[in-house]
Order: C-alpha cells, then sequence, then structure tokens
C-alpha cells in the first residue's frame, strides 16, 4: 500500500507523462480493462468517462485458451523495467494522420475493436498514398490472425507470395515463423501477424526478388501499424528484424545483432526485436536458432504462458 506522498508522487509523474505525450502529438492512450476499473473505482473517477460496453480482459480470450491458457497476470512481475523508445522520430511526427483521429482508446470492447479495425482495413484496402506500390500491387496486405490476442508479431514488409495471397508471412520465411508460432503452443490465428508497409516494394520489371522498403514507403505506411497497434493493444510485440525495428523507431541503421534479446517499450507495450526469420532461414547456425527462440521464450513468460522443459531446450547443444 503506497503512503499519501508517494501516492502524491506517482500520480504527479503519471499526469506529467501524459503531458508529455499530449505535447509530442499524441491523441490516444491504451489501457488494459484492469487499469480502467482501478481508475473508475479512485475517488477522482466522475473525470473519467467509461465507454458504454466493458471490455473483457484480454486473458479471458477463449481462442488464445484454447491454445495455451494465459493466466490474467504475467508470471514475471520482477522482470527488469524495459528502456524507453522514445517518440520523437521524424517518423512518430509524421505518423499522425491516423492517430490524431483516433478517439480515446480505452478498453475497447471487443465489437468496438472489430468494427475499429474493419473500419482501417477498409482505408488500407483502397489506399493509393504510394502511387508507384499501389500501381505495382497484386493486393494490399493488412495484417492476420485475432485482434484480440495478447500477442503480436510485426515483419517488414510483404514480399511476392504475400503480395498474390494477401496473406502476410506466408512463403519461405512465414513458414518458419509459422513453426515458431507453432512451437510456442499457439497458432496463426491465436496470434496477430502484421507488417510496417502493407503493400509489396515495387521491384524492377515486377521481378520476384523483395527489397527493402525506403524510409520515405515506411514513414507513409506507419500509420496504419500504428493504428492496429493501438485498436489491438497487445500485451507483447515481437518485431522481425532490422527492418522492422527501424521503421518502429524511426531510425536507421538497426543493428538486430545488438538489440534483439532485450526488451524495449513501444507506446507503453513490451516491445521484443528479434530477427527476421528469413535472415534465420539464410543463417541456419544453431546459435542464431537459439537466440530467436530464446526472445519467444523471453516473450512467453513475458505473458504468463506455460513453459514445458522441452521448450526450454530447444536448440541447446
Ligand atoms: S504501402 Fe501503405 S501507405 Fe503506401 S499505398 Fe500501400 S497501404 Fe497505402
Amino acid at each position: 500500500m503506497a503512503s499519501d506522498a508517494e501516492f502524491q508522487s506517482l500520480l504527479t509523474a503519471t499526469i506529467d507523462h501524459l503531458e508529455a505525450l499530449k505535447r509530442r502529438g499524441h491523441r490516444s492512450v491504451v489501457l488494459d480493462p484492469g487499469t480502467l476499473q482501478d481508475l473508475l473505482a479512485s475517488p477522482t473517477a466522475p473525470a473519467v468517462q467509461p465507454l458504454p460496453k466493458p471490455a473483457p480482459a484480454l486473458s479471458a480470450n477463449p481462442s488464445f485458451q484454447s491454445a495455451s491458457p494465459l493466466p490474467s497476470a504475467p508470471s514475471t512481475p520482477a522482470a527488469p523495467k524495459p528502456a524507453l523508445v522514445t517518440g520523437e522520430s521524424p517518423v512518430h511526427s509524421l505518423a499522425t494522420s491516423l492517430a490524431t483521429s483516433a478517439t480515446i482508446r480505452v478498453g475497447l470492447s471487443r465489437e468496438e475493436k472489430e468494427t475499429a479495425m474493419a473500419a482501417l482495413k477498409e482505408r488500407a484496402l483502397s489506399c493509393v498514398q504510394c502511387s508507384h506500390l499501389a500501381a505495382a500491387r497484386k493486393s494490399v496486405v493488412f495484417g492476420v490472425g485475432d485482434i484480440h490476442s495478447p500477442l503480436m508479431f510485426v515483419g517488414e514488409a510483404p514480399g511476392a507470395d504475400e503480395d498474390v495471397q494477401g496473406e502476410p508471412f506466408v512463403g519461405a520465411a512465414g513458414q518458419l515463423l509459422t513453426k515458431v508460432i507453432q512451437t510456442m503452443g499457439l497458432s496463426r490465428e491465436t496470434v496477430y501477424i502484421g507488417n510496417l508497409l502493407k503493400c509489396r516494394p515495387d521491384t524492377p520489371g515486377g521481378s520476384l526478388g523483395n527489397r527493402k522498403p525506403t524510409p520515405d514507403e515506411m514513414r507513409t505506411c506507419l500509420p496504419y501499424l500504428q493504428e492496429q497497434i493501438r485498436i489491438i493493444a497487445p500485451k507483447v510485440i515481437i518485431a522481425l528484424g532490422a527492418t522492422a525495428m527501424e521503421g518502429l523507431l524511426g531510425r536507421s541503421p538497426v543493428y538486430i545483432t545488438k538489440m534483439r534479446g532485450q526488451w524495449l517499450q513501444y507506446e507503453g507495450i513490451d516491445l521484443m526485436p528479434t530477427y527476421h526469420p528469413s535472415y534465420v532461414l539464410r543463417n541456419q547456425s544453431l546459435a542464431t536458432k537459439r537466440e530467436t527462440w530464446e526472445d519467444m521464450l523471453a516473450a512467453m513468460e513475458r505473458l504468463g504462458m506455460p513453459i514445458s522443459d522441452k521448450q526450454r531446450g530447444y536448440f541447446l547443444k
């Protein structure tokens, strides 16, 4: 139980933090339902207007539970404080076209999430902001999976296979990601998978090879991902590869070998950078596979998922 002085100090720090976010252009904050309940129960509750329908706890998600039960609270509350990803980057300052129009997303109900995501998807499907990509694409690859999941994977951009099928991570790298997800005890249907860019970066003559998105393309498309994250409000984001991290951080270069395995925060959400599956496919070393798997184990721990001895031992000699 905090003393009055400690409570006042925490309250002041919270207000300062929210005001700093506002000055930086943020127009929404994500609160989990438990926090919302605590706020509503506080003596200052009249200042907070709840949404009409209370949101279910993420851990009560039946589809996620059926794959691997999640307790209501993470099992590692004493985890080290993560580093903060600041919102001062050029990418973040440009990423306001969707964010500024967002309502305060305080504990969206399942229906409200679904409505918001459907509306966002509709906008993305007809988006032609990058005219060169819109002209070359076969489909807009918006994202796939459970928008109520506490776990979200973020990659960089669709490749040729994804462009044809309209779904992220379906090529060789995607098949490896699917195996990783299954090894965690989950499935593609119980997590959410999205990309920084929703359209395939065009290639000369429409060739099959893939290219890295340009900083300008990433800046233009980032608001869609930001809004997806705000709607889903996952507990953990796993960023796949350096380019995904560059887009989220708004700076480059990012050295994923140095950054992976360390918890960061993205708009208050735990963020784990790790290798892109295509790098793991190219590299094939036991050490790289183990490091990638350790990042997944860390995410499972952060989510409070059960981990068997067999799972802990993968890719150890
Ligand atoms: S990449 Fe993103 S911003 Fe560019 S056209 Fe596609 S959906 Fe629109």
